[in-house]
């Protein structure tokens, strides 16, 4: 496994690679969730690549930045184990010199719900990194996962208005036996937050579960998927519900009722942590 840690050195290294190139974008810290698209990437492409750079420019001021777990020596370790072909690892330094960060993209309808809303300039920095990361990589498959269901819409819909030559392939949520949804923030939860956190799936395959009965009415939902995360939990630990949210799969936006499908949202602060978790709810016979 060969590790770039300058772009040029990343472009030489890429050559080298041939037409199929599967790239897996991320912030390191790695787990089972990460290396599940890496598994996809081997599937979809010849070689495989992984980059690891905490991007600050998706961090707000008063977010984990300098505190964001970089386990490096056992991120490369799980690389190699999984047989990635290239890492790329840059410094800060090398994606943004001079002015680089002040280039942004934005997509005022995906932006300005949920996420959009509750971290402001989050995905404008996400849109920068990835697209500077494509123009190094030149993958011809990349794998982002559903867990981050927002960020994948947003980065399908900045592929598709640029021209990206690359096929975006979405990757179901990897949890845990008990349900959690696997996070690099899952490490910084005490063992009480963690128990507490369980509210979030717990909630989300609730409400999949009454949709799936024939529930279409998004306000009886909504008050379910509520109701769950924040009723009946006899912990110390406090909590803070920024959303629980019910959408159209494709545009984000609110909806009433549900026809067919629809994409139910959670982000909660469990202690100081925030996470995030979503499932696909779909309308049964009932
Ligand atoms: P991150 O390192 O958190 O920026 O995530 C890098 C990629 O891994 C993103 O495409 C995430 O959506 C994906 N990812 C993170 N957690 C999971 C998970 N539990 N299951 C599947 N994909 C995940």
């Amino acid at each position: 496994m060969i590790v770039a840690k300058s772009i040029a050195e990343c472009r030489a290294v890429r050559a080298a690679m041939g037409d199929s190139l599967g790239f897996v974008p991320t912030m390191g810290a790695l787990h089972e969730g990460h290396l599940s698209l890496v598994h996809e990437s081997k599937r979809r492409a010849t070689k495989t690549a992984v980059s690891i750079f905490v991007n600050p420019t998706q961090f707000g001021p008063k977010e984990d930045f300098s505190k964001y777990p970089r386990p490096i020596d056992e991120d490369l370790l799980m690389c190699r184990e999984a047989g990635v072909d290239f890492v790329f690892l840059p410094e800060p330094i090398d994606i943004y010199p001079t002015d680089a960060a002040k280039m942004t993209i934005e997509f005022p309808e995906l932006f300005g719900v949920l996420d959009g809303v509750h971290r402001p300039g989050h995905f404008a920095g996400v849109c920068q990194v990835v697209a500077k990361l494509f123009n190094i990589v030149l993958p011809s498959v990349a794998c982002f996962g559903q867990k981050d269901y927002q960020q994948l819409a947003i980065i399908r819909a900045m592929v598709k208005a640029l021209d990206f030559p690359v096929e975006i392939v979405g990757c179901p949520t990897h949890r845990d036996p008990d349900g959690l949804a696997m996070s690099s923030r899952n490490r910084y939860l005490s063992t009480s937050e963690r128990d507490r956190a369980l509210a979030i799936s717990r909630s989300l395959f609730a409400i999949r579960d009454t949709a799936a009965r024939g529930q279409r009415d998004v306000v009886v939902l909504a008050k379910q998927l509520q109701d769950g995360l924040l009723d009946g939990w006899q912990s110390p630990v406090k909590v803070d519900l920024q959303y629980g949210a019910i959408v159209d799969v494709d545009t984000l936006q609110p909806i009433d009722r549900i026809d067919h499908a629809a994409q139910a949202l959670v982000a909660m602060k469990v202690g100081s942590t925030r996470l995030i978790d979503n499932v696909r709810l779909t309308i049964g016979h009932g």
